[in-house]
């Protein structure tokens, strides 16, 4: 197959020579960490983000850890983890990880619990059962209170990250819960849920009224019930027989959308059986993909019921950045847009970065290109299992690149223990770039210490400087050091300012 050329790639080495992107990075003005923020006009400034979670500011001091953001870093913006019940952003490094070089050696496994790490004022939240969501584990600490007048002071922004994961055991939860396939409660919360609407956007009004940020990350990205049937995420099992959701709810809101609930649930059930019979190895007589083409034509509420989660989704995020504009005109709101859109063309087709970019003022468009090795393998095994069975796993990885327009990735066997390149990094904010036609900011989410397994890549300086320039030479508007800092070693973050200092020096 002839390798693919087009304007939004370059060969592997190439972009590192290019000197556009260094150009129009220079253009835009001095580093935030080298020249005052409030000297610079807003619009020219390029977003040094960084993502950071309660625990950090707690273990290691407030002031401590701003200062070591600027000087290493080069972090102009904070990303405070305000909500959730997830460790991806809060809390320390997840079990059974090494520690990184500062904050407490020791895990927070058993006093870890999740919630709003601010104060939560009751008046915003009176039209949900989602009342009582303060994180508990660090007493009366209200995170927003304490970094905002320290990061202030510096010309440092904050913005509250929100993410949707919960827990089963928080009041309220089990009765918006999504409802699965064979009609069992999950800890999902249903987003055509009334009371799941009016939280996110109570929230956010809270936090934008109560406090003075600059804005909200809303990460709200889950997958809809075909790509969880077919496992078609990075680090998900193939749960066919769980999808979700089945509630009243959904049912309405398939009424009003024309769609036939009881043909939806027939057919998700038709696709678990196709599923289930792939993985005990029974070949349809035409074929897995001419079996699995077929289901889609023959049940078309397979793509109606997963376009109606997808639809409940955008919804919420147009609510909430509505919710946002309402409480202080002139924040910023930015969506987390997951990293299983870079290396899976079916949840690609269902994310238009034009459509995305009006809802909001910024994507954190996921570019990890360490763990990303490791979560592609394990997309391409998982539709290499299903759908795609009769053809060999690295046939599969090849073609795939070639309909993503990825450049030259390693092979199957090795792309775990090599990551995706800064080549990646490179294309993936090209294609978002060229996506948002100039309607809301990219700021791509770079990799540094994300958790993988054993013998899979972890983050080097040299790698982190690569990814951050290859990022910044794409004409990013500026990037977000992901996922937490709480994971990442020291020598990573300064080679992340490093790298945007040298792209500042040589303009
Ligand atoms: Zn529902």
């Amino acid at each position: 197959m002839k390798k693919s050329h087009s304007p939004g790639g370059m060969p592997r080495r190439e972009f590192l020579r290019d000197s556009t992107g260094l150009a129009a990075f220079a253009a835009a003005g001095p580093i935030p960490a080298l020249v005052k923020a409030a000297e610079q006009p807003a619009a020219a400034r390029k977003t040094i983000g960084i993502q950071v979670g309660a625990v950090s500011f707690v273990d290691e001091g407030t002031e401590t850890v701003l200062d070591l953001l600027q000087e290493r870093g080069a972090v102009d913006t904070i990303y405070l983890t305000t909500f959730t019940y997830g460790r991806g952003l809060a809390g320390r490094q997840v079990p059974g990880q090494p520690f990184p070089d500062h904050g407490r050696q020791e895990s927070d496994e058993k006093t870890f619990h999740g919630g709003n790490y601010a104060i939560p004022h009751p008046e915003f939240y009176d039209d949900t059962v989602l009342k009582q969501t303060r994180a508990p584990e660090h007493g009366a600490l209200d995170i927003v209170a304490t970094v905002l007048p320290a990061a202030k002071k510096r010309g440092m922004r904050v913005f509250s990250s929100i993410e949707d994961v919960f827990r089963s055991d928080i009041p309220g939860v089990k009765e918006v819960a999504e409802v699965d396939l064979q009609g069992r409660k999950t800890s999902t919360l249903c987003l055509y849920h009334p009371d799941v609407r009016a939280f996110w956007t109570g929230l956010a009004t809270d936090l934008c009224k109560s406090y003075e940020i600059d804005g909200i990350l809303f990460f709200n990205e889950r997958n809809g019930p075909l790509l969880n049937a077919l496992g078609a995420s990075h680090a998900q099992s193939i749960a066919s027989s769980r999808v979700t959701c089945f509630c009243e709810h959904h049912q309405r809101a398939a009424r009003e959308q024309g769609i036939d609930y009881e043909r939806a649930r027939q057919a998700y059930q038709k696709l678990d059986q196709f599923i289930q019979r792939a993985l005990k190895d029974q070949r349809p007589s035409d074929g897995y993909f001419v079996e699995f083409w077929r289901l889609l034509v023959e049940w078309p509420e397979i793509i109606a019921w997963d376009r109606l989660f997808d639809l409940a989704k955008h919804q919420v995020l147009a609510e909430v950045n509505a919710a946002v504009k309402r409480a202080r005109p002139g924040l910023q709101v930015g969506f987390h847009i997951e990293h299983v859109n870079s290396f899976n063309p079916l949840f690609r087709a269902t994310r238009s970065y034009a459509d995305l970019a009006t809802k909001a003022d910024f994507l954190k468009v996921v570019v990890y290109n360490n763990c990303g090795g490791e979560r592609y393998v394990n997309f391409i095994r998982n539709v290499g299992s299903t759908v795609f069975r009769d053809v060999p796993k690295e046939e599969i990885l090849r073609f795939n690149n070639h309909l993503l327009n990825y450049g030259e990735e390693a092979a199957l066997d090795q792309l775990a223990t090599t990551g995706l390149s800064p080549d990646y990094v490179f294309r993936e904010t090209k294609r978002a770039l060229a996506g948002v036609e100039g309607k809301c900011l990219v700021l791509p989410g770079i990799d540094i210490g994300i958790p993988t397994g054993k013998a899979s890549r972890k983050a080097s300086p040299e790698d982190t400087y690569d990814a951050v320039t290859a990022a910044l030479k794409a004409g990013a508007d500026g990037l977000i050091l992901s996922r937490k800092y709480s994971e990442m070693q020291l020598s990573n973050l300064s080679a992340a300012g490093r790298a945007v200092r040298d792209l500042q020096a040589r303009g």
